[in-house]
């Protein structure tokens, strides 16, 4: 049976003996093609230069200077598609194209010299001398932590607010803690308070024009890095249906320490989980550790179109998940207002549609039902239907998305900058610290120019 104990343990980092003994296969290339591969400039190929040569404080500070995230981006990257894809360890020749040896694993080395960091109290940043002007940042998610902290190291005085009552943003209320944990996001949060930032939690900035009304508040610039937290469903509105969660309430109940409640609702339970992406991933992973009885991945186009990660799919088949592929849930069965199963339809795949994947296609007359106790919709996160009204003066797309300069951040309004998923889309940690990083540069410019 499964308690909270053995649902919480994040996998074991590398020792010292494990980090030097990687760093020593390096080749030590001139060009360092792994630092180009990193969206955040965190320099892999610097700091795995410094621990060879056993300059662990320099290598450390290297990772923290240029990503305030360094420990949860060595965890959570996806690095088989940046780093470490162009690590020239793995010999790709034309023989060989797939490669004839494995990539440095620069995540790990980078997860543990940020680690070692903090058990060795090694301190590698500094507050700058402190300037004048406050900056405010809406959200404290990667996108606005990593602002924050590279402001905050240029000496201006700093606020975050936060909707929720915690800091951290989807590493807090979304991944799941045997992927990065409490203690662990804590400790990366410490790293960002050391350098006198503020943090108002339980403020949300979602009233009328409020976040615009910060510049006349004293803020001289605000960065808005509010990520996307309401949840896409099969239905225009998600019907209040008993066992129908949304991943995001889903995930976030365990964050919450609901983890009693969450195992009595999934445990000897039926569990479709509708969705192919990292966020399906992670809610088939947790109803396995809370001992459902079966779990369902229900996604309408092929495995080799999966966006989820291949090593994600690979767990999650070891885990047991039964993998529905070509079936389009098109409706939920209920009985007596609970969830009893969910009607899908069988697709086949036609022609590729505008994101170059084939489009799955209905195979008339295939409708069918999956029983099911509990349902979890991982289909997409978009910005809440009211978020344009909290900056109105601020271009949004019709998908709410905010229009920035990707190379200053800057959105349409004088002083207020944009960063992270509510610009993106749904994306990466590691590309949203780089948002945070982009317009913290520009941020500095605007205001000493
Ligand atoms: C379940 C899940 C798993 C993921 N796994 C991975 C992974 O393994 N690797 C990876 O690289 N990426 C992963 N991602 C994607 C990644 O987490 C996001 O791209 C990233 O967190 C975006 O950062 P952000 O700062 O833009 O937004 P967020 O992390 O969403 O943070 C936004 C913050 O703003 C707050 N907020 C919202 N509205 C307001 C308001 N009006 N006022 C004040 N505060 C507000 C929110 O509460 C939140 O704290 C995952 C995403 C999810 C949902
Ligand atoms: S931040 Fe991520 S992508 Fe960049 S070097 Fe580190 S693990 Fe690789």
């Amino acid at each position: 049976m499964s308690t909270p104990a053995d649902f919480e343990p994040m996998e074991k980092g590398f020792d010292l003996a494990q980090a030097i003994a990687e760093a020593d296969r390096c080749l030590l290339c001139h060009d360092a093609p792994c630092s180009a591969g990193c969206p955040a400039e965190t320099d892999p190929g610097r700091f795995i230069r410094k621990l060879r040569f056993k300059n662990i404080t320099g290598a450390v500070r290297t990772i923290k200077h240029n990503n305030i995230l360094g420990a949860a981006c060595g965890v959570l990257c996806p690095t088989a598609r940046l780093c470490e894809e162009k690590c020239s360890a793995i010999f790709k020749s034309q023989e060989c194209p797939e490669g004839a040896d494995r990539p440095i694993a620069i995540g790990k080395i980078q997860r543990f010299l940020v680690e070692y960091a903090w058990h060795q109290g090694i301190q590698v940043l500094e507050k700058g001398a402190p300037r004048p002007q406050k900056v405010a940042v809406v959200g404290s998610g990667p996108a606005g932590l990593s602002c924050a902290a590279e402001l905050a190291k240029e000496g201006f005085g700093v606020t975050v607010f936060e909707a929720r009552p915690e800091p951290g943003g989807v590493l807090r209320y979304g991944v799941v803690s045997y992927r990065c944990s409490q203690d662990f996001l804590n400790r990366e949060l410490d790293d960002v308070r050391a350098l006198g930032v503020e943090f108002k939690c339980n403020h949300p900035v979602n009233g009328q024009r409020d976040a615009e009304k910060l510049l006349a508040e004293g803020y001289s610039a605000v960065f808005l890095a509010p990520g996307l937290w309401q949840a896409a469903s099969l239905k225009k509105q998600r019907p209040a249906i008993k066992g129908l969660w949304s991943s995001v309430d889903f995930l976030a109940a365990l964050r919450d320490g609901r983890f009693a409640e969450m195992r009595d609702a999934v445990a000897g339970r039926t569990v479709a989980v509708i969705g192919g992406g990292s966020v399906a991933m992670d809610c088939i992973g947790a109803a396995a550790r809370l001992d459902a009885a079966d779990v369902y991945l229900v996604y309408r186009r092929s495995y080799a179109q999966m966006p989820a990660e291949p090593d994600e799919r690979i767990e999650a088949q070891e885990a047991g998940v039964h993998f529905l592929l070509l079936n389009q849930p098109v409706d939920y069965v209920t009985d007596g207002g609970r969830i009893s199963g969910l009607k899908l339809v069988r697709t086949r795949l036609g022609e590729a549609d505008a994101s170059g994947r084939r489009r799955p296609e209905a195979v008339e007359g295939s409708e069918w039902v999956l029983p099911a106790d509990l349902v979890i919709e991982a289909i997409g996160n978009q910005a809440p239907d009211d978020s344009p009204a909290w900056y109105p003066r601020v271009k949004v797309n019709d998908r709410r998305l905010i229009e920035v300069d990707p190379d200053t951040g800057r959105t349409s309004v004088e002083g207020i900058f944009a960063g992270g998923d509510i610009v993106r889309g749904p994306a990466l940690v590691v590309q949203a610290v780089q948002d945070g990083k982009v317009a913290a540069r520009a941020i500095k410019d605007y205001l000493t120019q």
